[in-house]
C-alpha cells in the first residue's frame, strides 16, 4: 500500500533477551527494505536501569543489546526510539507463552504488577487493593513517583539516543482515586502529567508522543471505551502542548473516524496506528489519506506480539507462539 507520509514507523516489543539477534537481522533484512523508517519499541521496564535498577522488569535487556538493535537502526537510516508506559498499564495479564509483555485485561484477576509499582505500590492508585480492573495507573501528583520516572526516561533517551520517547498513556481506567488526585479535574491531572513530561524531555532536546484515545470523548466519536474516554479526560486535548505528536489507533473499521479531524481542529501532528485486521487497517489508511489537513506525519503499525516471535514469522515462516502473531505478520507483509 503506497502511503503519502514521510513516516513509516512500526511499534515493535522489546525483545527477549535470546531474540535480539533474530530482531537485529528482521529490522535489517525484512524493515529497511520496505523502507521503514521509525521503530517505536515498547520496552517499559525491561531494561538493566543503573539508577534504578529496582524497576527491572521481566527478562532485562542490556545497555548492549540496545546498542545492536540501535546501530542496525542507525544504518539503515532508521530512527528507534523507546516507549514506556507512563500513566496506566502498569499491571496486567502476561502474553501466553510469558514473552514480557502484559496486557490489560477486564478479568480482575490477572494483575501483575510492572517494574515501577513492583518496587514502588505507593506509586500507583490504590496500593492496597488486591485487584484492579484493566491494569493499575500511577497516582500522577505523587513527586516522589516523578523523580524515579524522570530518570527512567532518562536513561531510556540517553541508551537509545533518541530523539523522542513514547509515553502510552492509552486505556487510563483508574486515574485520579487518591485524595490529592481526586479534588483535580481528570482532564487537567492527565494533561498536567504529560505537559510535564513533555517539558522534561524538551530540556533534553526530545519530544514526546502518546497515544490518543483519552483525548476525545465516546459520545463525540462513537468509538468504544477502550478507545474513547468516558471517564472526563478529553477536554485535556485542549490544554496539552501541542509539540506533542499523538498516536491515534483504530484497530477495527468504524466506517469513519472522527478522531482525524478533532487532532486536526485542535492543532495537533499525528500519526495512524492500525493493527492485525487487514480490511480494517486498509479502511483506516484509506480515511486518514482523504482527511488529512496536512497534519498527518506518517504511519505508526502496531503488533502487540513478542518482536522475536513476529522476526522469526517473517523471517523464516516458522509458527508464531501467540494466538496473533501470524495474523499481524500476515497483515504487515501483504500491507507493506
Ligand atoms: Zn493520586
Amino acid at each position: 500500500m503506497k502511503l503519502p507520509w514521510k513516516t513509516k514507523g512500526i511499534v515493535l516489543t522489546a525483545p527477549l533477551s535470546e531474540e535480539v539477534d533474530d530482531v537485529v537481522k528482521f529490522i535489517d533484512e525484512y524493515l529497511a527494505p520496505r523502507k521503514f523508517n521509525l521503530v517505536v519499541m515498547q520496552i517499559r521496564y525491561r531494561y538493566r536501569f543503573k539508577r534504578h535498577p529496582e524497576c527491572m522488569g521481566y527478562d532485562p535487556l542490556s545497555y548492549e543489546d540496545i546498542k545492536k538493535l540501535l546501530y542496525v537502526c542507525k544504518k539503515n537510516g532508521i530512527r528507534f526510539i523507546p516507549k514506556m508506559n507512563l500513566c496506566g498499564h502498569q499491571s496486567g495479564l502476561p502474553n501466553k507463552p510469558t514473552d514480557g509483555i502484559l496486557h490489560g485485561h477486564q478479568d480482575e484477576k490477572y494483575d501483575i504488577r510492572d517494574g515501577l509499582l513492583r518496587a514502588y505500590p505507593e506509586f500507583g492508585e490504590q496500593p492496597h487493593k488486591p485487584q484492579v480492573f484493566y491494569s493499575r495507573t500511577l497516582c500522577l501528583t505523587n513527586n516522589a513517583m516523578k523523580e524515579v520516572v524522570f530518570d527512567l526516561v532518562d536513561e531510556l533517551l540517553e541508551v537509545f539516543e533518541a530523539d523522542a520517547i513514547h509515553i502510552g498513556c492509552d486505556e487510563v481506567f483508574n486515574m485520579g482515586q487518591c485524595p490529592t488526585c481526586s479534588a483535580v479535574p481528570k482532564y487537567k491531572l492527565y494533561a498536567d502529567w504529560i505537559n510535564t513530561l513533555s517539558e522534561h524531555v524538551k530540556k533534553r532536546g526530545a519530544k514526546i508522543l502518546m497515544w490518543g484515545d483519552r483525548l476525545y470523548s465516546t459520545e463525540e466519536t462513537g468509538y468504544h471505551r477502550y478507545e474513547s474516554s468516558d471517564t472526563g479526560t478529553h477536554p485535556a486535548r485542549e490544554i496539552l502542548d501541542k509539540d506533542v505528536i499523538v498516536c491515534d489507533w483504530h484497530y477495527e473499521d468504524y466506517g469513519k473516524f472522527p478522531s482525524i479531524e478533532l487532532f486536526a481542529n485542535s492543532g495537533f501532528k499525528i500519526m495512524i496506528s492500525p493493527w492485525r485486521d487487514k480490511p480494517s487497517a486498509e479502511a483506516f489508511i484509506k480515511y486518514a489519506i482523504e482527511h488529512d489537513k496536512g497534519h498527518i506525519e506518517g504511519l505508526l503499525m502496531t503488533t502487540w506480539c513478542g518482536s522475536g516471535d513476529l522476526a522469526k514469522r517473517l523471517l523464516y515462516n516458522t509458527e508464531g507462539r501467540w494466538e496473533h502473531t501470524n495474523q499481524i505478520a500476515d497483515t504487515i507483509d501483504s500491507l507493506f
